[in-house]
């Protein structure tokens, strides 16, 4: 990378400059940040470091920062008492289960990274459909930040639609991120979709916030996500329904989960049920039906010898994109593709399994009698 790199971007103040290029040259040293070539050359932050968020990208000079943690409230009450101190309107934005990326405008052209600042090839193909052009024109310098669902690599497939790219937040440069009302203007302006808003609130407006999250669970929605009216200050909070959710589609697969991941959606739930006074019977059948039928489904096919896998659907222009996210996806997990076939438009539709070889190998040689010191 060129030492004598100029950074362009809004929001880039001498100090901030200095702070990446510094961190930059440290952060190659270290393995802490890591050139990539995907299209373009660029470099990513593997992790955080000296104050640069994990996933700050610099490509071709302009610099995309990396989506920094939202806080995780367990309690409504106390959460917003002690997270939105000294806000007067918050606003509620429905929180979307899919996968992060960011879209920005490198000289001119359309790129999308994930959150870990990996080029994305199949985001950069799809965002490119969706008419970006005219809100980067006009906004050269400013990051769109949101969650992917649909047909996508990560994402369960669906025949409603292909795609859908919700955008929750605007980096207005380096991490100055557009007050929620300005957001929604701006991208209703665009014809750019947003994430659903459930409306505003006082912080102390304990009622009204309940009775929204109560009917985000009924309706299995992931949960919320709380913002300031500055958007200086947000915080998230999940449903159980959604955590309950989660654990029985990937119980089957628990060895390829990350370690943390059960502990926080039990934990999770358990608060929410005990603010909400949930019924606790029903819910510990359906906790402890989200693992064990997921759980005996694997072991079963462990015992016939048959993998575990997940399907997944694409539906892309330039086939170089299947090679880029396979071999991406062949980092963690096995890939083979089931069936391809040309669509009227000449676009390919590719479907293809993902095989999770961890949790395969164990439950396989644990039904094959295989001993173990816990
Ligand atoms: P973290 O953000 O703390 O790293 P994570 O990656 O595990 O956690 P989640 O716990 O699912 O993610 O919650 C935060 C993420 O939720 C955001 O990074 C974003 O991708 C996603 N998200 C979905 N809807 C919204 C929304 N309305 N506002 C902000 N983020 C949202």
């Amino acid at each position: 990378m060129d030492r004598k790199l100029v950074l362009t971007g809004e929001g880039l103040t001498d100090e901030i400059t200095q702070k990446l290029l510094s961190a930059l040259v440290t952060g190659l040293k270290k393995g802490k940040a890591v050139r990539e070539y995907n299209d373009i050359e660029y470099a990513r932050f593997r992790e955080t470091m000296a104050g640069i968020e994990r996933g700050t990208v610099i490509a071709k000079g302009r610099v995309v920062r990396g989506f920094p943690q939202i806080k995780r409230i367990f309690t409504l009450k106390n959460g917003l008492a002690r997270n939105m101190d000294g806000v007067d309107t918050i606003h509620a934005e429905e929180k979307i289960d899919g996968f992060n990326v960011r879209v920005a405008s490198i000289n001119g052209e359309i790129f999308a990274f994930s959150r870990g600042g990996f080029l994305e090839p199949f985001v950069t193909e799809k965002a490119r459909e969706m008419k970006l052009e005219r809100f980067f024109r006009d906004n050269p310098f400013h990051t769109l930040c949101g969650e992917m669902i649909g047909n996508t690599p990560f994402t369960a497939p669906t025949s409603e639609f292909d795609v859908r790219l919700f955008i929750f937040d605007i980096d207005r440069g380096y991490g100055d991120y557009m007050p929620p009302a300005e957001r929604y203007e701006l991208l209703e302006k665009y014809g750019i979709l947003s994430v659903p808003r459930l409306g505003t609130f006082k912080p102390d407006d304990i009622d009204g916030l309940r009775k929204l999250v109560l009917s985000l669970n009924k309706g299995k929605r992931e949960g919320m996500v709380l913002k300031s009216a500055d958007r200086k200050k947000a915080v998230k909070y999940v449903t159980p329904n959604a955590d309950i959710e989660d654990i029985a589609n990937t119980s089957r697969m628990i060895f390829d989960m990350p370690i943390g991941f059960y502990y926080q959606r039990v934990l999770r739930s358990a608060f929410f049920m005990d603010d909400f006074s949930l019924d606790r019977e029903e819910h510990a059948k359906r906790l402890g039906k989200a693992f064990y039928e997921g759980l005996t489904g694997a072991i079963r096919l462990g015992r016939g010898g048959k993998e575990i896998d997940e399907e997944f659907e694409i539906l892309i222009r330039d086939p170089k994109v299947w090679d880029a996210v396979r071999h991406h996806i062949s980092r963690d997990v096995g890939v083979e593709e089931l069936w391809k076939r040309e669509e009227k438009d000449g676009r390919l539709r590719i479907r293809f399994r993902k095989i999770y070889k961890r949790t395969t190998k164990l439950l396989t040689s644990y039904a094959n009698g295989k001993g173990v010191t816990d």
